[in-house]
C-alpha cells in the first residue's frame, strides 16, 4: 500500500537535502530530507523569518510568491484556483484544508485567487473553477476541475504525484 511517504521516496533519493519554501515570507529554505518527516510537527521553523515552514493549512498564493512556491520548491505544489463569487469553490474550501493536513510536509496547498491573481489564472488556462493543477518543479503534472470531497481530493494528488515521479 502506498502511503505519501512512499511517494516522497520514490520521488527523490533518501539523502541530501530539500528546497522549501517559507509560506510566510517565500524564502527558500534547505532541508534535510531526514528532517522532512518533522516537519509536519511543526517543528521546522524558517531560517530568516522564524514562522513554521508548514502549517497545516493551504497558502494563499499571490503574484509575487507563486513562482517560488511553483519552481523554487522542492516540494510538489497542488494550486486550488478559485473566486468568492464560486459557490463550489467555498463549499469545497474546508475539503481543500483537510486535504493539506494529510498532505503536508509532502505537498505544499496553495490557493489562487482568479478574480485577485487574473495573470496566472491565464498563464494556466483556467476554463472552469474550482480547477486543482499539481505542479511540480514548475511543470504542470496533473489537472483536474470540479469540487471534490477531502478523501478524494487526497487520493487524487497522491497518484498524480507518484505516477510524475516514476
Ligand atoms: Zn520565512
Amino acid at each position: 500500500m502506498a502511503s505519501a511517504g512512499d511517494t516522497t521516496r520514490s520521488a527523490t533519493t533518501q539523502t541530501g537535502s530539500l528546497i522549501v519554501v517559507c509560506p510566510a515570507c517565500a524564502t527558500a529554505n534547505r532541508v534535510p530530507r531526514a528532517k522532512l518527516a518533522a516537519q509536519s510537527a511543526g517543528s521546522g521553523k524558517c531560517g530568516k523569518c522564524a514562522q513554521p515552514l508548514f502549517r497545516h493549512e493551504p497558502i494563499v498564493l499571490t503574484g509575487a510568491n507563486f513562482d517560488r512556491h511553483a519552481t523554487t520548491s522542492d516540494i510538489p505544489l497542488l494550486v486550488d484556483f478559485w473566486a468568492g463569487w464560486c459557490g463550489p469553490c467555498r463549499q469545497m474550501a474546508p475539503a481543500f484544508a483537510a486535504a493539506a493536513r494529510q498532505l503536508e510536509p509532502h505537498l505544499r496547498l496553495g490557493k489562487l485567487d482568479t478574480e485577485a491573481e487574473s495573470a496566472i489564472a491565464a498563464r494556466f488556462a483556467i476554463r472552469s473553477i474550482p480547477t486543482m493543477i499539481l505542479l511540480r518543479k514548475g511543470r504542470e503534472i496533473a489537472r483536474t476541475a470540479g469540487a471534490m470531497p477531502a478523501g478524494a481530493i487526497v487520493s487524487w494528488a497522491q497518484k498524480a504525484a507518484a505516477q510524475a515521479a516514476a
